[in-house]
């Protein structure tokens, strides 16, 4: 579970997944309140983990996946993301570029 980089409390799931769904790149802290973004490392792995998500377009080209089952797996993955996210995510006090 990520922990502050500001007062170095530690984040609950429940609320690490709250703050995954924003379009704001800072993310303010449930204790202390202060802003705050996602790691450099946090964002490598999104950005890998992110392309999971469309893979079964490409199984679809070997297999032939009904319409239902590619929906399916395109949910399911998204859905195995969603919950593992918390574990991963690392918190940083600066937005460094990702290059
Ligand atoms: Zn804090």
């Amino acid at each position: 579970m990520p922990t502050c980089a500001h007062c170095g409390r530690k984040w609950s799931w429940k609320q690490s997944l709250n703050r995954m769904f924003t379009l704001s790149q800072e993310i303010q802290c449930p204790h202390c309140h202060r802003n705050q973004f996602f790691s450099k490392k946090t964002r490598t792995i999104n950005a890998v983990l992110n392309m999971f998500i469309v893979s079964p377009l490409a199984i679809n080209i070997f297999f032939d996946l009904t319409p239902w089952m590619l929906l399916g797996m395109i949910v399911g993955i998204f859905l195995v993301l969603v919950v593992i996210f918390p574990f991963y995510l690392e918190l940083d006090k600066e937005d460094r570029p990702l290059w």
